[in-house]
């Protein structure tokens, strides 16, 4: 009989890849979301709209033992959403209901292990005031001083996962995320991060053009590329080690560096306007020396190559040349109705959307 999987957040953008993966090494898989997949057909062999702030339904869901539970489901997007404060109540609400109805629900189930998708938003915002040498170690995470109620709601909750462990035997693997790219993931609408921001700007940009960013461009971080995202992922989980643990690269750069990659990629002269606007910790990167020494494994793509690939995808969505295999998958302008975005969100997604 095949594994089965159930993915929580697989109408996203990781748990969607996941998915995928999973698909790959013949697993049976539930999927669970608000929403179907925005650019492609699901995978999962069974797909539940269902909402997970809802008691019942997460008890409905997980309605049996799975051999794999991944949770990725989150009210989150990037600095545009996350840091400018207009949205922390609904993301601190949103997201720690659904870890604490699934959570609950996982124990009532008697499922044994869950993988639980943290940030590196959770990490002290005094440890990361120095663009060139910020602190992400693991251990660093207290005394605790995210920069983003974001953040707090991940820390809470990875706290949440790891009392279930001590009081109920639940085994949860605890990843904090530094901001993973790739394509497939959102390029428009307010929730997209700095990669896709900068990659859809540069897209729709003339040869000699300009694009603003907020700040002035120094502050740094890592991006990990989706498919080193997946396979770490599935590594932990499998592991007997429970976390938490940072997957991310420590290839560290610059926004303004940043921006210049995508610009040669793309093979255009790109001008930067830096406007003022949220830009989060000043400098944040991926440690590995706990992952590496754990899982004996480490993330090794460069963020050139990661870019490549990024980039192809998203211009091929502002182009409109993306293969149109999938007839729900919404143009940028729907999906910007579907948040209830205008023209802020339109201009505010600059370039520099940075959370974990
Ligand atoms: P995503 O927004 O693409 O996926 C999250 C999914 O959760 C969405 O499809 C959303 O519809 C779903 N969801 C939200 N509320 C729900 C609810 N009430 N019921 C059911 N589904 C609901 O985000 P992602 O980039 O795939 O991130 C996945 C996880 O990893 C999140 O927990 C996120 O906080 C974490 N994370 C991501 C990054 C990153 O760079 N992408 C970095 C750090 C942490």
């Amino acid at each position: 009989m095949s594994k089965s999987a159930l993915v929580l957040g697989a109408g996203g953008f990781i748990g969607g890849h996941i998915v995928s993966r999973l698909k790959r090494e013949g697993f049976w898989i539930r999927g669970v979301d608000l929403k179907y997949p925005e650019f492609r057909e699901t995978e999962a062999d069974d797909f539940l709209i269902g909402d997970l702030r809802d008691p019942l339904i997460c008890r409905e869901v997980i309605d049996q033992r799975f051999d794999e539970v991944y949770q990725f489901a989150a009210d989150m997007g990037g600095a545009g959403y996350i840091f400018t404060g207009d949205h922390d109540a609904d993301v601190m609400h949103n997201s720690a209901t659904i870890n604490l109805n699934v959570v609950e629900a996982c124990r009532r189930r008697n499922i044994r292990r869950i993988f639980y998708s943290s940030s590196a938003c959770m990490y002290p915002a005094y440890n990361q005031e120095d663009p060139e040498n910020p602190n992400c170690a693991e251990e660093s995470a207290y005394p605790a001083a995210p920069d983003s109620e974001y953040g707090w709601e991940k820390l809470f909750s990875e706290r949440l996962y790891l009392a279930y462990g001590r009081n109920y035997g639940l085994q949860a693997r605890i990843a904090r995320y530094h901001n993973i790219f790739g394509p497939q993931g959102t390029w428009c609408g307010g929730r997209e991060k700095a990669p896709a921001a900068i990659c859809r700007k540069v897209a729709e940009a003339r040869n000699g053009g300009s694009i603003e960013i907020w700040g002035d461009g120094n502050q740094t971080r890592s991006f990990l590329f989706i498919d080193e995202c997946v396979e770490g992922t599935i590594r932990l989980t499998r592991s007997a080690f429970s976390g938490p643990v940072n997957i991310g690269s420590d290839e560290m750069v610059s926004i303004n560096t940043l921006v210049d990659m995508v610009a040669d990629i793309a093979g255009k002269v790109i001008h930067k306007i830096h406007i003022s606007g949220p830009t989060g910790v000043r400098g944040r990167n991926s440690d590995n020396q706990l992952i590496n020494a754990r899982l004996g494994w480490r993330p090794s793509m460069t963020l050139r190559k990661g870019l490549e690939k990024t980039y192809a995808w998203i211009e091929s969505q502002v182009n409109g040349t993306a293969p149109q295999d999938f007839s729900a998958s919404p143009s940028c302008e729907s999906s910007l109705l579907d948040v209830g975005a205008n023209d802020y969100a339109r201009e505010r997604t600059a370039v520099d959307a940075l959370p974990g």
